[in-house]
């Protein structure tokens, strides 16, 4: 079976692992984006994972109603690290050895973010968790993903959304909306299309590193992606 990336990093919102309830985080949700996880784990794959914290509380919101941004940014970050310590437990049940690094350090539960490390635990075969962003306020967890690949040389950001890639149009209000199979970097921030903010798209397009946007809602699509299948869309220079 041909394996197109051998070291991915995954990005997953927050909302991701809400499920249907629109907040936190449900159990069969997260217990099914492990075990796909674990599936391109066993592929060989090396995964190392960043995960939102939009299910649980966002900066910009918190602050657009009166609260200091940096306070709220860190309670943004402190999520991250509360979807990340659930998605270790999903991925330790199911046998996936997993290390969670933080950028804010908080030793009883996560390890300091330290880079050499962390390409430690992927050639292991461990799954690292990126939790904390980047630890900045006024950053999202996007870049944390965009910045972290490009640290540990990951191939390629995998950002799974609940679309099957980037269309003209939104495709739930129009109906002529197509898909757009690949975008360069420039064409995502010269018309502003909502797949990475604008800090990680430029910050990938200086480094070269591609982004897939795909659909997680669909099963074995981060199988897909890895194998190299032409699905959702791909941003590159
Ligand atoms: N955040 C931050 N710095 C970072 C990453 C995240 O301040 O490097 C904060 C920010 O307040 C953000 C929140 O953490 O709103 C949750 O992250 P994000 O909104 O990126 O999560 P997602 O939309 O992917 O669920």
């Amino acid at each position: 079976m041909a394996i197109e990336y051998r070291r991915i990093l995954l990005k997953l919102s927050g909302e991701a692992l809400a499920g249907d309830q629109g907040y936190g985080i449900d159990p069969q949700v997260i217990t099914g984006i492990a075990s796909e996880i674990k599936e391109v784990v066993e592929l060989g794959v090396q995964v190392a994972l960043v995960i939102g914290g939009g299910n649980i509380f966002r900066g910009l919101a918190a602050s657009s109603k009166g609260m200091d941004r940096a306070s709220a940014d860190y309670m943004g970050m402190l999520a991250t690290c509360m979807n990340s310590l659930a998605m270790q437990d999903a991925l330790e049940k199911q046998g996936v050895d997993t290390r969670v690094q933080s950028a804010i350090e908080m030793q009883q539960i996560a390890e300091p973010y330290i880079r050499r490390r962390a390409v430690r635990h992927l050639e292991k075969g461990r799954v690292v968790i990126f939790s904390a962003g980047t630890g900045n306020p006024y950053f999202t967890t996007d870049t944390a993903a965009s910045l972290r690949a490009m640290e540990i040389n990951a191939e390629v950001i995998l950002k799974a959304t609940k679309v099957d890639g980037v269309y003209t149009a939104d495709p739930m209000k129009d109906s002529d909306a197509v898909k757009l199979p690949t975008l360069t970097y420039l064409e995502v921030l010269q018309k502003g299309l909502q797949v990475m903010d604008a800090t990680a798209t430029s910050l990938c397009m200086d480094n070269n590193l591609p982004m897939v946007i795909f659909d997680l809602t669909q099963r074995g699509n981060i199988r897909k992606v890895v194998q190299g299948d032409q699905i959702g869309t791909i941003v590159k220079g």
